[in-house]
């Protein structure tokens, strides 16, 4: 009989895991059970689906279940949630959530992939209607067919998916507030970076407020009216929207006795098997690995998803590939302003031991007498006594992605400021300086470090 891998949660990781695997070994039975309706969705597209730039949810549908049986012969069932995991009878119970009965399946291998949850923060009345998440497509449906009747919204967190959803909110022409208990946006930014942020929202007519708690959701009738803060002011609203993080969702992991580590996340060891020799685990149920600290970290991107899933799916066919860990490597955009970061911020780097410096520069992100150019703002953080870099973050234009990841290179390489600024890299008016932000940044980095 053929080997039968069963995969749970039928997304970036699981899905990734499960073709990896079937291309790997052609004749292995494949099952993905999946809870929601959907599979292979690109849950970043979200926000972009929630304020109207994409039309239609399926346009952020890579492949669906059809199409995996007819061009991967993998089965994918969608509305199958599992319940339990037997490691010793090597079975799952799994519940058909549109009937009610629940079945149970064996395997030989298997991969968990159930990704995040969102976390629920103790707020009274967060559990009335009128709270709303974005995590996945049916979240993304039920917000989007809110904002259209609706006018105000409050979001609860100032991180990426909750600006990206402000953005789109914004644009979709509704009232847009965003509460972040932190003293500033995005917080392992540079302060300067958070505050051209958080200006940059201001300006698009977005009520952002900093340092600043939600104590209460105000409901009538059981339906969010609004918030109050700790402050005591109370601001109405038609919909909150909680992007206050997620965590990994590791239930059925713990139930099944495997290892947890950092807030929950499933241990993996570099080939992504988990405590038990026939399960491998990948994406945002994991706990992760810092590249330059070798520490535990857990920082849930569809990138790092995306690779763990290929690896896991490459390893359960008998294969000994590793994941050499995370920088923790992320752009986003906010209007006009692209923000992207890598590596140690300052805080960290000085948390883990590091005599740190961190040099900011701005320069325009082509010749100076090419219409169209914008400034880049890069920040380095260097290891004084190695000259090695350590994290870098940027914001500006679009290019600000390409540096930041020329500086996700050098990291991975060790590289020092020194050698960065011998790098040989592009020149041509339209498109980058003589000198390149990142060789000027590089060069005050070395400057410094010998002051
Ligand atoms: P998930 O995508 O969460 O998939 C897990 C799947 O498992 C889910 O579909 C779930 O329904 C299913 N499942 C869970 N439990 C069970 C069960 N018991 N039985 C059956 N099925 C189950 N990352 C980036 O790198 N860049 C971005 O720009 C970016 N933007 C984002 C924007 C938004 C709005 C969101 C929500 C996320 C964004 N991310 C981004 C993060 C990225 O989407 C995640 O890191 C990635 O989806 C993780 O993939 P995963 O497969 O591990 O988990």
């Amino acid at each position: 009989m053929a080997e039968k891998l069963i995969v749970i949660g039928g997304t970036a990781a699981g899905l990734s895991a499960a073709s990896r695997a079937r291309k790997e070994k052609p004749d292995m039975e494949i099952q993905v059970f999946e809870k929601s309706g959907f599979v292979s969705y690109g849950a970043c597209g979200l926000p972009y689906f929630v304020g109207g730039l994409i039309h239609d949810i399926n346009d952020l549908v890579a492949i669906n279940a059809e199409s995996l049986k007819s061009r991967r012969n993998i089965s994918a069932w969608i509305h199958h949630e599992v319940l339990l995991i037997d490691p010793e009878k090597k079975e799952v119970s799994v519940k058909n959530l549109d009937t009610d009965q629940v079945s149970i399946h064996s395997y030989d291998k298997l991969v968990i992939a159930t990704g995040a949850v969102p976390v629920v923060p103790p707020i009274p009345g967060i559990h009335s209607d009128g709270v709303y998440y974005l995590r996945n497509m049916e979240d993304g449906i039920r917000l989007k067919a809110a904002a259209r009747e609706h006018g105000r919204v409050c979001i609860i967190g100032g991180g990426a998916i909750g600006l990206e959803a402000a953005e789109e909110l914004r644009n979709a022409g509704l009232s847009v507030s965003v509460y972040e208990q932190f003293p500033r946006l995005l917080p392992f930014l540079d302060n300067a970076f958070s505050q051209a942020l958080e200006d940059t929202l201001i300006k698009h007519g977005i009520n952002v407020r900093t340092g600043t708690q939600i104590a209460e959701i105000l409901s009538e009738n059981g339906k969010a009216s609004g918030i109050r803060t700790a402050f005591g002011e109370s601001e109405p609203s038609d919909i909150i929207l909680v992007s206050a993080g997620v965590k990994p969702a590791g239930a059925l992991a713990e139930q099944a006795g495997l290892a947890l580590g950092l807030k929950g996340g499933i241990i993996v060891d570099d080939e992504m098997r988990t405590s038990h020799k026939d399960i491998w685990a990948c994406g945002d149920c994991v706990q992760m690995k810092n590249r330059i600290t070798g520490k535990p970290a857990y920082v849930p991107l569809g990138t790092t998803a995306n690779k763990q899933g290929r690896i896991a799916g490459g390893n359960v066919a008998g294969g000994h590939d590793t994941f050499k860990g995370i920088l923790g490597s992320m752009v986003t955009k906010v209007f006009e302003l692209f923000i992207a970061a890598t590596g140690l911020s300052k805080e960290q780097a000085a948390g883990e031991g590091y005599d740190a410096i961190s040099v900011s520069i701005t320069k325009a992100d082509r010749a100076s007498y090419y219409p169209g150019g914008r400034d880049n703002h890069i920040c380095l953080i260097v290891d004084k006594k190695t000259g090695r870099l350590l994290g870098a973050q940027g914001i500006g234009s679009e290019s600000i992605a390409g540096r930041i990841n020329v500086l996700a290179t050098a990291i991975t390489c060790g590289m020092t400021v020194e050698e960065i600024n011998e790098l040989d890299l592009v020149y041509a008016p339209p498109a980058a300086p003589v000198y390149d932000p990142i060789l000027i940044a590089a060069n005050q980095a070395m400057k410094k470090i010998t002051e």
